[in-house]
């Protein structure tokens, strides 16, 4: 199967990954299927399904949740989408990468988006996220929503993220350049097209939003 994955966004938590990606979809959401397994993974937790009580202790450490909870949901979630699908989250490690090859699925390109330690743990600090929709808002800048609290997408309630606090942060950095990192050099030597983008500046939108539709 040619697959129906536009692209597979990676990046460090708190690089900007979501916001680049709602960025780029701006008036053609309906489109495309955003999955993001740790939006995905949250809502199991809130909703304390069978998965989300596994997978709980896991997210709030930081950790990544075993394979075997992630896999098969992912695999299915994208054979069954109608629609052009781009991954956040997912393949966190080289497994969940070597799982979709081996399912057929294989990614258009991959878009690794860059930003120093220092930024993403300040720049986490900051992070609120809607509890209904999971949009991220920043308590700074221009992310911050227009009414304190509220989520501008839904009107949805701001939370700080379990896992955003600045020593589950750290534990996450090294998860990401541990086991996630490699997923790059794994996907390039199977032929997917890599490019990267550095969220440092302000033209990195652009950026971005050219690299996923070219
Ligand atoms: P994120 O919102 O992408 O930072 O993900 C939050 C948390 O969800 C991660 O720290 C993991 O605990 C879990 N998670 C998300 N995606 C995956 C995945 N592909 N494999 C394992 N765990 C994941």
């Amino acid at each position: 199967m040619k697959s129906n994955i536009l692209a597979i966004i990676l990046g460090a938590n708190g690089v900007g990954k979501g916001t680049l990606t709602d960025g780029a979809l701006k008036g053609r959401e309906n489109q495309f299927n955003i999955l993001a397994t740790g939006n995905t993974i949250r809502s199991e937790v809130n909703q304390q399904t069978p998965l989300g009580k596994k997978a709980q202790t896991f997210m709030e450490a930081g950790l990544l949740v075993p394979d075997e909870l992630i896999i098969d949901m992912v695999i299915n979630a994208i054979k069954a989408s109608e629609k052009p699908v781009i991954l956040d989250g997912f393949p966190r490690n080289v497994t969940q990468a070597d799982a979709l090859l081996r399912a057929g699925i294989i990614p258009q390109k991959v878009i690794f988006v860059h930003l120093d330690d220092e930024t993403i743990v300040e720049r986490l600090s900051k992070r609120v996220i809607c509890q209904n929709c999971g949009k991220t808002h920043s308590t700074e800048g221009p992310q911050r929503p227009r009414v304190d609290g509220i989520c501008d997408k839904c009107g949805g309630s701001l939370h700080r993220r379990k896992d955003d606090q600045p020593d589950i942060v750290l534990t996450r950095l090294e998860g990401f350049k541990r086991d996630t990192a490699p997923v790059e050099t794994f996907l390039s030597n199977a032929g997917v097209p890599i490019f990267t983008v550095n969220n440092d500046h302000p033209g990195a939108q652009d950026e971005f939003t050219r690299l996923l539709f070219q």
